[in-house]
């Protein structure tokens, strides 16, 4: 820090207090974690000075051979990770991993018949007309993935997102009853839809999927699946997810981000199976800027350390703790979206405390426990106050948890939430944001949260 604090010491303070505060609070939120010091020492090298686009042995800058050496084995490690047979770890985040899987899946899926049929041999020779021909044709493409309220991702078809641009959107949700995926209602949806691409995966659904019903879905109306597990990807590599839960063996794409439960550097990749390798290898630059080598140079040792047998015995624990954590909350009289959890996640629904999601995350954050608003389904509060939070166990599993600590912490979480209640704005009219939290409760538990 000292180096850095000689050119610009405002940035060593703000590196500094952000290794504080992330010591001194709960880290509940379900999409971080504490990477290793390898993997973080990694990425400060001077492998980030390189210029690599392409890929491996086909670069279009000279002297990529250490870059070369870090992807090819970043790429071995997640083949041998998740038994993949194809892997691309080029892409720097989830978004980015989403985008390239979808330019692939129009590529592999449009663009290559269309190119046959028009008898041009590579994309570089399309004509101005046969671009025109081909935006036509992607315009009429449609994906259904999982609607936002029940835990869907964004960039899965919908509008703030540039697939809500590319691809027509349906979505599917989740039993109004359970809260859990009704399998026949995807089904009915998906004849009816005829997409292209069928998406599944989520950022805030906390039970499994199942991936090899999902596929017959998407065999049955002649879609691809993309399975985006940017989410659980440390449960998948932890060998918790198997079999049918497992989305490797039954997507035809799978997209990821290596920095949530995986405990990577912040990134994306692509896994796949042989016939859209191709098109997978041309995100950059179809859809990717220049390679970060220092980053797949982490996502390799990070990919290496989830490989040591202890990573299965992290990701189980990270289960377990969040199955202790939804016991603790559930004891202590709180909602929770599903009545549980099967993964790294619990969505709590804040609604039965008086408060929108908003006022809980302020007032939580007060106390020193970090978490994130969420929607929950058919949400009356909508994505902005929302009337959810969400809380995950991997980045506290990592520090060391156990299930004693997540059920204290879920006796913290139940009592500052019963301490804190809605206030009016100053005008006296009812506000979703503006909240009060007992004083007391928030020192207290801000001590008890620095002590776990
Ligand atoms: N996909 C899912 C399911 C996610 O939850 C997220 C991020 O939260 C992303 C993709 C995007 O990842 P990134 O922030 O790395 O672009």
């Amino acid at each position: 820090l000292s180096v850095i604090a000689e050119v610009e010491p405002r940035v060593a303070d703000a590196i500094g207090a952000e290794l504080a505060d992330q010591r001194a609070s709960l880290k509940l939120i379900a999409s971080e974690n504490y990477a290793s010091p390898a993997v973080l020492l990694t990425m400060g090298t001077w492998l980030s000075d390189k210029y690599a686009e392409g890929t491996v042995g086909h670069r279009f800058y000279a002297g990529c051979q250490n870059v070369d050496t870090v992807e090819g084995l970043a790429a071995e490690h997640a083949r041998e990770l998740f038994g993949a047979p194809h892997a691309y770890v080029q892409p720097h985040s989830g978004i980015d991993a989403n985008l390239v899987a979808f330019w692939a899946v129009l590529a592999q899926r449009i663009e290559s018949p269309a190119l046959e049929r028009a008898g041009v041999r590579h994309v570089n020779d399309l004509t101005d007309e046969d671009w025109a021909t081909l935006r036509h044709a992607l315009g009429d493409q449609r994906m259904l993935g999982m609607s936002l309220d029940a835990g869907g991702h964004l960039t899965h078809g919908f509008r703030p997102n540039i697939s809500g641009k590319m691809f027509a959107q349906s979505s599917y949700g989740t039993d109004p009853e359970t809260g859990l995926l009704d399998y026949d209602a995807v089904r009915a949806r998906a004849r009816e839809f005829r997409p292209l691409i069928l998406m599944a995966g989520y950022s805030a659904y906390p039970r499994r999927v199942d991936f090899a019903k999902m596929r017959e879905i998407a065999d049955e109306v002649g879609a691809t699946l993309v399975v985006d597990m940017a989410h659980f990807a440390g449960l998948v590599a932890g060998k918790v997810f198997t079999g049918d839960f497992d989305p490797v063996p039954h997507a035809h794409v799978v997209t990821s981000t290596s920095h949530k439960s995986l405990r990577g550097p912040r990134g994306g990749f692509v896994l796949c199976q042989p016939e859209y390798a191709d098109a997978v290898d041309r995100g950059c630059p179809m859809v990717l800027g220049g390679p970060l080598p220092h980053v797949m140079a982490a996502k390799a040792v990070a990919f290496a350390e989830a490989r040591r047998p202890q990573f299965a015995g992290y990701a189980q624990t990270v289960v377990d703790n969040a199955v202790a954590l939804a016991e603790g909350l559930s004891r202590r009289g709180a909602r929770l979206v599903t009545g549980g959890t099967e993964n790294h996640l619990v969505l709590l629904d804040v609604s039965t405390f008086g408060l929108t999601g908003r006022q809980a995350e302020s007032a939580l954050l007060d106390a020193g426990i970090v978490t994130n608003r969420n929607a929950i389904p058919a949400d009356p509060n909508g994505a902005w106050y929302t009337s959810g939070v969400r809380l995950g166990t991997p980045a506290l599993t990592t520090r060391g948890f156990g299930a004693a600590e997540f059920d204290r912490t879920a006796e913290l979480v139940v009592d500052v939430l019963s301490h804190t209640s809605p206030t009016a704005t100053r005008d006296g009219s009812p506000s979703k944001a503006k909240y009060a939290v007992d004083g007391g409760v928030a020192d207290k538990t801000r001590a008890a949260a620095a002590e776990l």
